[in-house]
């Protein structure tokens, strides 16, 4: 961003800014900056505005602890607006609430395959608390043998489910099959992350020929 280039005239000496969550993206706060507000959310990476009613530079945080750590920060195609991208630390809103702007129906809407992710954290959470009554729990403490039987199991289930025509029992073999090679990977710390960036850097090489295998 440059700041030679922000248009502090239009608003005489102001500039909205916008404060996204850098993380989930949702709309935290609006505030205003000039021009000295700019300059120290910079240096000092804390999101800094000039507060209209205090009638001076104002720390989001400064008493409340409550700061706003700079990510990001970048400006509108007319230089007039910025969208400030940060770390909220505790709730921004002096209410208490995360975002100033918290109707439910504006949060952002997660992925449906993001379940995959809280799955693969609820199955680590499995494995390092071992609580009892929990299949998870009764598969970790197998160990690997049982863990790697079961997830071949499953895939010769599928396989079988896919000679077929009921599509309700192949996503649910398919749906066993995912979850014991979750369970897998959490044994052996192969995160699903780790398997995407494998995936992409395939993808990319352009290395998806797999005729003749
Ligand atoms: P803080 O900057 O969090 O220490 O809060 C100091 C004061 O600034 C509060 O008492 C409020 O009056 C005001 N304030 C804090 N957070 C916000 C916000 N998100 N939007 C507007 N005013 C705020
Ligand atoms: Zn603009
Ligand atoms: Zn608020
Ligand atoms: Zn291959």
């Amino acid at each position: 961003m440059d700041i030679e280039k922000l248009d502090f005239e239009k608003g005489e000496g102001l500039i909205p800014a916008i404060v996204q969550d850098a993380k989930t993206y949702r709309v935290l706060m609006l505030g205003y900056m000039n021009e000295d507000a700019v300059k120290q959310t910079l240096e000092d990476e804390l999101v800094t505005f000039f507060s209209r009613s205090k009638g001076r530079l104002w720390t989001k945080g400064e008493t409340s602890g409550n700061t706003l750590e700079l990510i990001d920060m970048q400006a509108d195609c007319d230089n007039d607006t910025l969208l400030v991208l940060a770390k909220p630390n505790g709730p921004t809103c002096h209410t208490g609430k995360k975002t100033c702007f918290h109707e439910k129906k504006f949060k952002p809407k997660k992925h449906k395959l993001d379940f995959l992710l809280d799955l693969e954290e609820l199955i680590y959470d499995r494995k390092e608390e071992m609580p009892d009554g929990s299949y998870t729990t009764y598969l970790f403490n197998k160990g690997i043998d049982k863990i790697a039987q079961k997830v071949g199991e499953e895939a010769v289930e599928t396989v079988i489910e896919s000679k077929n025509n009921k599509k309700k029992k192949l996503v649910g073999e398919v749906a066993d099959l995912l979850f014991h090679l979750m369970v897998l990977m959490a044994e052996k710390e192969v995160s699903i992350k780790k398997v995407v960036k494998k995936l992409k850097k395939r993808h990319k090489k352009g290395n998806h020929k797999h005729l003749g295998e």
